[in-house]
């Protein structure tokens, strides 16, 4: 009983800081990126679905936890699908 307790606790502290921060899209310390293979320190937290669509491949259900890299990743690719719809959107 006593060993159940002190494994929950770590877990139960990074669970509320995630959900403290995440629609800041801010990360708490020691949160790992969600890319599969990497494992690096997150620095910011994004809806799945977006972060899918941008080509990465992530787990989880929800949120999606970036590190640096792969933030920077993130941002090319959205970037380049909003020039897509503008050109779209012109082209109309
Ligand atoms: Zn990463």
């Amino acid at each position: 009983m006593l060993l159940l307790e002190i494994d929950l606790r770590p877990f139960g502290q990074l669970h509320s800081q995630v959900s403290r921060v995440g629609d800041l899209g801010r990360v708490g310390k020691g949160v790992k990126c969600s890319v599969q293979g990497c494992g690096k320190e997150a620095v910011r937290s994004l809806p799945v679905e977006k972060v899918v669509k941008a080509g990465l491949k992530v787990t989880g259900s929800r949120r999606a936890y970036l590190c640096k890299e792969h933030y920077k990743d993130f941002k090319k690719a959205t970037k380049l699908e909003r020039l897509v719809d503008k050109w779209r959107y012109r082209a109309r």
